[in-house]
């Protein structure tokens, strides 16, 4: 005899564990399913997000961020400090246990919400029955709705194949015992960024090899070039339009071969990060038979509803198409929930936050400048730079600027462009005023503490209309 439920999740990410504890919420029976092992040995809810993802990665720039600061930053306070070191064991042992402490809060947030959490790994055969695969044993679990959330893995690419020592994917980053003395990243994407970060903070030679000739194609291009400048002078070597076309660990460090315009190029590095984009983990998800519709890059197909080929079969998060950021899936999951429960749903993907955690960070909703030109719809900028807030050099950290488009004859804000301190959490405001459709005029008129690093929001809202205080128009 299997269990029932009224709703099985497959995926323990930020997309199926929201999922889960809002379908309890709702009152449904639930049961969530994942494979994930800890370090510890002991089931590891949380996904990639969580135990490889987001939080590793944030705690390393956080910890790294501070050993620069003391190093580069503190002089000019007054502060010297005398032999500024790292100890990398105790970087990691932090960076493990704040993994461990929000793993250990799903589990504890599934008992408090009663969802049933199962250990191993699961496939929708017909019928919506799941069945578990937990090492030797099996179970079965029939759902009602089956909600698949099975997130995403690390592509990987032939001409560096991954061994988790010398040449390692965004999970073997996060676990280097020492700092290299020479990194190569391939990818200058946002976790190709982040990681080759964490490392040059730490005084790694890092170089970033991107196929692309411009940098984050996706951001607007008038911020990424602030960025760029940046972090040229923290030293950290991106160049662009490369194509690796091979490597060698045959020798003690790992011999790596590109060709740009000018020809062929060779690069040795102790460690090389292969930060080349992710895809979706939806090999086996379905039991052989059962007809799932996928597209060619393997994204489980839905509708506009999060509704899957399959009878009452819903998939959500990195598993279907749009960002793969983890916010996006917990909306998601929220939604397919209230759908299940019989209410209605609705996810904006016109004002999802995108943040690159680099330092300045790099943050922002809605359209790039870029995109508007393409389409053709007609606009006015205002753009302000943190030097001119008191905040931001009281903080010495005068660098970028908030860039605001709204549209010329509506003023409607169609998006906001962040390089600069703090900028992850300075979107927010942004994103609260495109989900309200308000006005560059709104944002104007409302009133920024002083001194914070919001008043560079509340200036670039001014200077849509050439009316910013600080600075000249
Ligand atoms: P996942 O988090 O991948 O979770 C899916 C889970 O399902 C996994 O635990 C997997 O083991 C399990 N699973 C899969 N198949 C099965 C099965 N058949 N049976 C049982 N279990 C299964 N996003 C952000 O928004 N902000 C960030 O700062 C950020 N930083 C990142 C940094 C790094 C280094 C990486 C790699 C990613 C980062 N992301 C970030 C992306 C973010 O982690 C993902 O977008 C997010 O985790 C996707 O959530 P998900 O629930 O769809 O899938
Ligand atoms: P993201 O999708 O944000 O994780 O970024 C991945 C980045 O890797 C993108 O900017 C891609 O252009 C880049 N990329 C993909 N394949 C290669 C490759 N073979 N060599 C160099 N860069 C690559």
């Amino acid at each position: 005899m299997s269990d029932k439920y009224d709703v099985v999740v497959i995926g323990a990410g930020p997309a199926g564990y929201v999922a889960a504890i809002r379908c309890a919420q709702l009152g449904l029976s639930t049961a969530c399913i994942d494979e994930r092992i800890g370090k510890d040995g002991k089931p590891a809810p949380g996904g990639t997000c969580l135990n490889v993802g987001c939080i590793p990665s944030k705690a390393l720039l956080d910890s790294s961020e501070q050993y620069y600061r003391i190093s580069h930053e503190f002089a000019s306070h007054g502060i010297r400090v005398k032999d500024a070191s790292i100890d990398v064991a105790t970087m990691m042992a932090r960076k493990d246990k704040i993994v461990k402490t929000l793993t250990g809060g799903i589990q504890q947030l599934f008992k408090a919400n009663k969802v049933t959490f199962y250990r191993g790994r699961g496939q929708l055969l017909g019928n919506n029955q799941v069945v578990i695969q937990n090492g030797d044993d099996t179970q079965t679990v029939d759902g009602g709705y089956v909600v698949l959330a099975c997130g995403s893995e690390p592509i990987d690419i032939p001409v560096a194949p991954v061994d988790q020592d010398k040449i390692v994917d965004s999970t073997g980053a996060l676990e280097f015992e020492r700092v290299p003395k020479r990194l190569g990243v391939i990818g200058a994407g946002v976790i190709g960024l982040e990681l080759g970060s964490v490392w040059r903070r730490l005084g790694a030679e890092v170089t970033v090899l991107e196929a692309l000739d411009n940098l984050l194609p996706m951001a607007d291009q008038n911020i990424v070039k602030d960025a760029h400048r940046q972090f040229k002078t923290q030293g950290l070597n991106i160049k662009l339009g490369c194509s690796v076309t091979g490597t060698d660990c045959s020798g003690k460090k790992v011999g790596v071969n590109y060709s740009d315009k000018n020809g062929d190029h060779d690069l040795e590095v102790d460690r090389l990060i292969v930060a080349v984009g992710r895809r979706p983990n939806t090999k086996d998800i379905v039991g052989k038979g059962i007809e799932l519709k996928k597209d060619d890059r393997g994204f489980i197909e839905i509708d506009n509803q999060w509704r899957t080929s399959l009878t009452n079969v819903f998939a959500i998060g990195d598993a279907v198409r749009g960002p793969m950021l983890a916010h996006k899936g917990s909306e998601e999951g929220i939604a397919v929930a209230e759908l299940i429960a019989g209410q209605h749903a609705h996810v904006n993907y016109d004002v999802i936050p995108w943040v690159i955690y680099t330092w300045p960070e790099i943050a922002w909703a809605g359209k790039t400048e870029q995109q508007l030109q393409e389409e053709g719809v007609p606009y006015r900028i205002g753009a302000f730079p943190f030097a001119a807030t008191g905040r931001a050099r009281a903080m010495e950290q005068p660098m970028g600027q908030i860039r605001i488009i709204a549209h010329q004859d509506t003023d409607t804000v169609l998006g906001v462009h962040i390089v600069g301190p703090y900028a992850s959490e300075l979107i927010a405001e942004a994103v609260v005023a495109m989900e309200f459709s308000a006005s560059s005029e709104d944002i104007a008129r409302i009133v920024h503490a002083h001194p914070t690093l919001s008043e560079a929001m509340h200036e670039a809202a001014l200077a849509v209309d050439k009316r910013a205080i600080h600075k000249a128009n």
